[in-house]
């Protein structure tokens, strides 16, 4: 069996469960004071190049929501890609957090928005006008939902945009690792020093077993944070729980080395696929996602040969405005992991040619 639907059908890397055994070994202080999240959230601080404020959650969905929660209030506006991880994957975590702050999806192919349609949005909820929810933040995917990124420069100019209105900017790094390398810049790049003032660094899909880290650049942002986590539930009496998963991932760059496998497994399926006539690939494979539309006969082939994908959404507002995918085409989603192997790429690939 071959199982690339998600990067979190696999377990968590042997570094990671090793270092959750050792941190069982001794007593520990509790809730989030023990030395683990400690020496995590300086080492933290050295990757970002500055004072940061680092706070542990088990998801994805608490990391985002809780991030967004301490920049908005409840009469406020998120605005985010339509088909964005927090409009469309978080059942309402977002609004729930934030007490009823409306997000408002903003279009555009590949998951991704333009300055032009985030500005676009932005002025029909006009500063002061009682009956308009108030702008608050902008939150950007980077790996977006379809697998793409944002450039340096893109991020910068959307940060502009979101200076200009007075609004805070949300980075969604839920695959945070994989964008990077895919970038080759650095962590300070991609985020603060673009104009990000908030992150949801993942670190789950990439090998942990349950940990992402909410970071502020601006710790004065951050006062009220420790009582979001706890009053959502999120701040774990056993904190050496997440704080040795963290460790052991920035630890000798293994949230790099896992990222970057991750990534080469991906352009090595999306360059065989790209070989194929009968294999379209609508977006662009920047990390570790690779969407193939196919015809019904080789995805039933990978159906037999237990390859299995995610089905994706053919009404994607995200496909590019020529692309029509037919009754009789399939369309997948494959992601690749730390744990994926370069033999289970080529089984896929030869499997895709026979049929
Ligand atoms: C997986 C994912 C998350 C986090 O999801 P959880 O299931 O809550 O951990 C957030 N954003 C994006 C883009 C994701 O793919």
């Amino acid at each position: 069996m071959i199982n690339l639907a998600s990067d979190n059908v696999v377990g968590a890397s042997r570094e990671i469960l090793d270092a959750i055994a050792a941190a069982n070994a001794a007593p520990e202080a509790s809730y989030g004071a023990d030395r683990f999240s400690r020496e995590a959230e300086a080492r933290l601080g050295q990757i970002f190049e500055r004072d940061v404020k680092v706070f542990l959650v088990a998801t994805g969905t608490a990391a985002n929501a809780l991030a967004l929660s301490a920049f908005t209030p409840p009469w406020g506006a998120v605005f985010c890609h339509e088909e964005s991880h927090i409009a469309d994957d978080e059942c309402g975590a977002p609004e729930m957090y934030t007490a009823g702050a409306k997000l408002v999806g903003i279009r555009g192919e590949a998951g991704k928005f333009s300055t032009h349609d985030l500005e676009h949005a932005l002025k029909r909820f006009p500063r002061g006008v009682t009956k308009a929810v108030q702008p608050s933040l902008v939150s950007l995917s980077q790996v977006t939902e379809c697998g793409t990124l944002y450039t340096l420069d893109e991020i910068k100019a959307l940060a502009a945009v979101a200076k200009r209105y007075d609004i805070a900017v949300h980075m969604d790094g839920a695959r945070f690792a994989n964008a990077l390398l895919s970038l080759g810049c650095s962590p300070a790049e991609m985020t603060w020093k673009s104009g990000v003032d908030v992150l949801s660094f993942g670190a789950t899909k990439n090998g942990a077993l349950a940990c992402e880290a909410v970071i502020f650049f601006d710790p004065k942002k951050a006062q009220d944070f420790d009582f979001r986590r706890k009053r959502s539930g999120h701040t774990l009496s056993k904190g050496r729980l997440f704080g040795a998963q963290l460790l052991a991932y920035l630890e000798k760059d293994l949230w790099l080395a896992n990222a970057r496998h991750a990534n080469a497994m991906a352009k090595q399926l999306s360059d065989g696929f790209a070989k194929m006539n009968s294999i379209r690939m609508p977006w662009k494979t920047e990390a570790n996602e690779v969407f193939a539309i196919m015809p019904k006969r080789v995805s039933d082939a990978f159906s037999q040969a237990k390859i299995f994908a995610a089905p994706w959404y053919k009404e994607s507002i995200s496909l590019p405005h020529n692309e029509h995918i037919k009754e009789d085409e399939h369309f997948l989603r494959f992601v690749t992991s730390y744990a994926t192997k370069a033999e289970e790429i080529e089984t896929i690939l030869k499997t895709a040619r026979a049929a």
